[in-house]
């Protein structure tokens, strides 16, 4: 089984596409050519981001290039309710800002948004594979909702979750918080850290957000990371490594 590097940028939508674009390029400079795009639908309700024309047809670009494209959460963004408990406030408000939208959203909400999204873009001749959820928060109803809605897989913060062969892989995704500059210096120090800790598992995940392009000290390290990844990882959207994934293991149970 071949070493793995999967890129993903979050939180994609017509008003982050500038600083996608930059992404790609730099990525592109780093020998990185296929990543998973997630897309948002319609990110904090900005309006439907495939209803945007340029958009929509920058995005097919993508599609048709090599780029994955994933449902990524609705609108991004969760309301408050009025009888969270602190543990709730604490995952929602502080690690993710209120945008952990499918953290706690019911089976049926969780059904028809991620129905709509994906009839929507598949509407426009794009067919994701992944449903992922804003700031990995998946909880169980919603992620029963995603199944039943035919995603065959989602990534959380520690997993990436194949619904068809009903496995799941442990891999740690390496993520910025690039909000503050006390942040920016913790996450430079805690992804070299589980950067080394990863060197062995067969597949690294690196998670890239529109902001992070802005911070050179961030991007320093991404490059670096990458390049030295690529030294013996290819790098593949997530759509393709659980292709491989399970070509490899029929292989392995054909030959037992
Ligand atoms: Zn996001």
């Amino acid at each position: 089984m071949q070493r793995a590097l999967v890129v993903s940028i979050h939180d994609v939508a017509p008003s982050t596409r500038k600083s996608v674009e930059k992404i790609l390029a730099e990525l592109r400079r780093h020998q990185v050519s296929a990543c998973s795009l997630l897309v948002v639908p319609d990110y904090h309700r900005q309006g439907r981001s495939l209803a945007d024309p340029s958009f929509r047809s920058w995005l097919q670009e993508m599609d048709a290039s090599g780029h994955e494209i994933v449902i990524h959460g609705f609108f991004h963004q969760r309301a408050r309710r009025n009888d969270e408990s602190a543990r709730d406030k604490l995952v929602t408000r502080f690690y993710t800002a209120d945008e952990g939208e499918f953290f706690d959203l019911g089976y049926a909400d969780a059904l028809r948004l991620i129905r709509e999204a994906r009839q929507e873009f598949e509407s426009h001749g794009l067919s994701p594979h992944g449903f992922i959820a804003p700031a990995w928060l998946l909880g169980a109803e919603a992620e029963r909702a995603a199944i039943a809605a035919g995603m065959s897989y989602t990534t959380t913060l520690r997993t990436v979750r194949d619904f068809v062969a009903g496995q799941t892989f442990t891999s740690q995704s390496l993520v910025y918080s690039v909000r503050s500059a006390w942040r920016r210096t913790m996450s430079l120090a805690w992804n070299r850290t589980l950067f080394r800790r990863l060197a062995s598992n067969p597949l690294l995940r690196l998670g890239i957000h529109p902001p992070d392009i802005a911070h050179r000290a961030i991007w320093r390290q991404i490059g670096k990371i990458i390049d030295v990844t690529l030294r013996d990882r290819q790098s593949l959207t997530y759509r393709d490594w659980l292709r491989q994934e399970s070509e490899f293991s029929n292989q392995k149970s054909a030959m037992m």
